[in-house]
This record gives structure tokens, sequence and C-alpha cells, in this order.
């Protein structure tokens, strides 16, 4: 069906974002990472010395966490399979930290499913 086979953002439920645009290459982003369902590029406003993110290149229905279901959990696992993989090769063997800002109380601003994930300094806690 039109969501399982990630047509375009109509099939979505949600409007297109700038994330679109890197996907489809019209325009540039740092991509450090890319596989049939995955995209790893480099945060534009990075908060680490290491900061990239890890989107699914079709978003099928995903704007957000929150919108995930039973569906979803073969993608997400995807995700999390490659931000482990891309901190590993961008040096991150001592730790790094994955976040998934939700909504409005997390923060969310751009509304297609991303993971960032930040490294490369001794990170705190609690985050703000
Ligand atoms: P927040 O903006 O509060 O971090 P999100 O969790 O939605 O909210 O994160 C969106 C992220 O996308 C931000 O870290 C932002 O710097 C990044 N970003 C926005 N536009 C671009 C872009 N064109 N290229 C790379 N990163 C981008």
């Amino acid at each position: 069906d039109a969501a399982a086979s990630g047509a375009g953002a109509a099939a979505d439920q949600g409007a297109p974002t700038i994330f679109d645009k890197i996907i489809s290459k019209q325009i540039p982003a740092n991509i450090i990472y890319e596989d049939d369902t995955a995209l790893a590029f480099r945060d534009i406003n990075p908060q680490a010395p290491v900061h990239f993110l890890v989107i699914p290149k079709h978003r099928n229905g995903l704007t957000q966490l929150s919108k995930s279901n039973e569906g979803h959990e073969q993608l997400l696992g995807h995700l999390l399979v490659v931000a482990s993989k891309v901190a590993l090769q961008e040096g991150l063997s001592d730790g790094f930290r994955v976040v998934i800002n939700d909504g409005v109380n997390g923060c969310q601003s751009v509304y297609h499913l991303h993971l960032h994930i930040l490294g490369g300094r001794q990170l705190t806690w609690p985050p703000g």
C-alpha cells in the first residue's frame, strides 16, 4: 500500500519538511551514511563536536515518535542500529547520546522522525 511503500507526503499525514529536500538532494547536506531506508547527516547547528541525525527516508506516518505503532518496529530498530554503527564510524567509542525530541514539550521542530546522536565530549545529565 501507499504508506508501506513510502509514497509522498500526501499519504503521510503531515506537511513535507526540510528533510524531504535533503533526502531528494534538492538541498545539500553533509551525508555520512545512506542505505535503502535510512539517511544520516550532520546537524547544521551542532550541539557537540559530533552531532548527526538519523532519519527514515520514507517517513511512513512517523512525523514524530508518538505516532509510532507495531508496524514501525522494524524501521525503528533499523534506525537505532544505524545510529550505533555511524557513531562508531565517527569515532565515538567512548560513548554518545541518542535523543528523540517529541512534540511541543520535547522541543521538536522538524516533524519528520529523527534521532539525534551527540558525542565527542563529556555530556552532562539531565538535559535542559
Ligand atoms: P530542535 O530544533 O529543538 O533540536 P528537533 O529535534 O526537531 O528540534 O531537531 C531538528 C534538528 O534539525 C535541529 O537540531 C536542527 O539544527 C536540524 N536541522 C534543521 N535543518 C537542517 C538542515 N538543513 N541540515 C541539517 N540539520 C538541520
